[in-house]
């Protein structure tokens, strides 16, 4: 017989048997009992509290005939179908992989036809945060017109990415995380139940590990039962619990070491992903700092109190100098003040791993230390600075070579957004460095569509920030902007020097955005409004070069290069608001303007400069 993990075998299927959601359960249940059924419930918590358990209870009991106390039967022909999946009126979605608005048309289509078999048609959309925009806005259309005989459950485990719209037309439920000893009496209930000898004190291990979740918890133990021989014992749940969390830990603090924030961050993203919870990571990573710290001190004591230490977790103890384990430390702390009340931890997490992988700070003269850590240190600042200075002095030869006009090649080409973060660390004590060739990486998948995006939410952007950020960010303008970049503009050179300089403020404009714009998270380049034009020549140049072979698309992109320096000189506020200035219209280019469908050849122009810079395009669409 296949094997089959035990969170499958043992899914709950009343809502008596959901463990540690009393409250949610006992209104479910009222609800069914008095027959009170909303269009649409929202069941928000941490991943493996029952949610989608809680949801096919649901829908099971207002669909069986044999309902009792608000309770399925979970014997009728309408449960079994249910608890099979194979009751056609009951649809479970999984918004992860069917997140676009064809998906999600499909369904609402459908949802207008009554329930074939059962009473309710039921819809339970797991992981709903994951829907685009398009798709939420598709779903809001179906909620508004509620019918008799549908209703949709929702799932999530991170309600703050909902539109307030959708979440105002659902009843919500909080699933809370569950208490270590609950998970623990309910392991106990399986062991004994399968008839699996253990230790009480091991599977407490395992509820604490689990972190308020019964999936990982069974998954947690499904893997300590294929590992004990006979008795689960403390040891082997360390081996379980202990690899899993410290192996992830291992490989984020190496990189952080490594000053490799790009690896950092995908390691970070990955144990988010996992279904680490920010903040639980944040206290996790705290407490393994420490452990580093007392490991190098008396190394005898931590084996002994943590019994398990992974080869990579002494290899870094053995590497990383304590002053910066001190540094980290304290870095950790701050940002577990800091996300206390946000209901964005990830963000801060984000910006604490960029500082974790920056260099460490100068030594301060470590007097009688016999620690090679902090000479360590101050020779990988060193060799940063060169890097940075030898690709200075390799870009302005470059330039020079080809007489300033013609940009050529991209030198550094995609190996520079490797090394971002620390170009930024290393280029703080110069004057401002134009990144010219992140600004033409932005431009060569710059599209309209992706600048009237960003500025519908700029206003809504602007107001996640603190007052200081606010104030450089305020007097900005959004010169282009593509899929994976955006290019924003600074009235004042120094100003534009002062936020590259804040090293988290591209990050965090690319975090918001994403919460703002479903999943739209660009590299934000920072350039001087003053040096727009001329980039956006060098880059229209360089397009026009390389496509030499088309002859009309190469005069369209110079010419069209200039018609943009017409236009870039009108003032911001008269572009928002539209009001062209009078020259256009003498100039006969507004024609071209109002009715981009009439095909004179200026009119192509327009178009390809529309196509290449968003900057132009708001003046037309309005
Ligand atoms: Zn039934």
């Amino acid at each position: 017989m296949a094997y089959q993990a035990l969170y499958r075998v043992w899914r709950s299927q009343r809502f008596d048997d959901v463990v540690g959601q009393k409250a949610v359960t006992q209104t479910l249940k009222n609800a069914v009992l008095q027959n009170q059924i909303s269009h649409a419930y929202l069941f928000t918590g941490p991943r493996g509290t029952g949610k989608t358990s809680a949801a096919k209870i649901f829908a099971k009991a207002i669909n069986c005939p044999n309902s009792h106390d608000g309770e399925p039967c979970n014997e009728c022909e309408m449960c079994k179908a249910i608890t099979a999946g194979a009751q056609e009126d009951v649809i479970e979605i999984d918004a992860a992989s069917n997140n676009g608005v064809d998906e999600i048309r499909f369904i609402t289509d459908r949802a207008k036809y009554s329930p074939t078999q059962a009473k309710y048609k039921v819809y339970i959309i797991d992981e709903v945060h994951m829907l685009s925009t398009g798709a939420f806005n598709a779903l809001l259309k179906t909620l508004e017109e509620p019918q008799e005989s549908l209703v949709f459950i929702l799932a999530t485990t991170e309600p703050h990415k909902i539109p307030a719209t959708i979440i105002s037309r659902t009843q919500r439920f909080d699933f809370k995380r569950i208490d270590t000893k609950d998970i623990a009496e309910h392991l106990a209930y399986i062991c004994d139940r399968i008839d699996v000898p253990y230790e009480a004190q091991a599977l407490t291990v395992i509820a604490q590990a689990a972190e308020g979740g019964m999936r990982d918890a069974l998954s947690m133990l499904d893997q300590a039962i294929s590992f004990a021989e006979g008795t689960i014992t403390m040891k082997d749940v360390m081996a379980v619990t202990g690899s899993l969390t410290y192996e992830m830990m291992d490989r984020f603090m190496g990189d952080c070491f490594a000053q490799d924030a790009t690896a950092a961050l995908e390691a970070l993203d990955e144990i988010l992903a996992s279904g680490k919870e920010a903040r639980r990571l944040l206290e996790n990573l705290l407490v393994y700092c420490r452990d580093l710290l007392l490991y190098q001190k008396a190394p005898n004591l931590l084996a002994e109190k943590s019994g398990y230490l992974t080869a990579a977790f002494k290899d870094l103890a053995g590497k990383i100098p304590s002053a910066q384990l001190f540094n980290w430390i304290k870095l950790l702390n701050e940002t577990q003040n800091e996300i206390r009340f946000t209901n964005s931890p990830t963000i801060y997490l984000e910006v604490a791993t960029v500082k974790l992988a920056g260099p460490p700070p100068a030594p301060i003269a470590a007097v009688g230390s016999t620690d090679s850590g902090p000479a360590t240190a101050a020779d990988n600042q060193l060799v940063l600075e060169l890097q940075h200075q030898v690709r200075q002095l390799a870009e302005e030869l470059q330039q020079l070579k080809q007489g300033g006009t013609a940009a050529g090649t991209n030198g550094s080409g995609g190996h520079n957004s490797h090394h971002s973060s620390k170009d930024k660390a290393a280029a703080t004590n110069s004057k401002y460095r134009l990144p010219k060739d992140k600004v033409y990486k932005v431009l060569e998948q710059a599209t309209k569509d992706d600048v009237v995006k960003v500025r519908n939410v700029w206003g809504d952007l602007l107001m996640m920030f603190n007052a200081l950020r606010k104030g450089l960010l305020v007097n900005t303008q959004i010169k282009a902007a593509g899929p994976r970049g955006l290019v924003l503009s600074f009235e004042s050179e120094m100003v534009c020097q002062k936020a590259s300089e804040d090293e988290e403020l591209a990050l965090m404009i690319s975090n918001n955005l994403s919460r703002l714009i479903d999943g739209y998270a660009p590299d934000t380049v920072f350039i001087p409004e003053s040096a727009w034009l001329e980039l956006r020549q060098g880059f229209l140049n360089q397009s026009g070069s390389q496509n030499s072979s088309e002859h009309t698309e190469q005069s369209a992109v110079s010419q069209a290069a200039g018609f943009g320096e017409q236009t870039a000189a009108v003032p911001q506020e008269a572009s928002v608001a539209f009001k062209a200035p009078e020259n256009w219209a003498d100039s006969g280019l507004m024609d071209g303007l109002t009715d981009p469908s009439a095909a004179a050849p200026e009119d192509r122009l327009v178009t390809k400069a529309d196509e290449l810079f968003g900057d132009l395009t708001t003046v037309i669409d309005d």
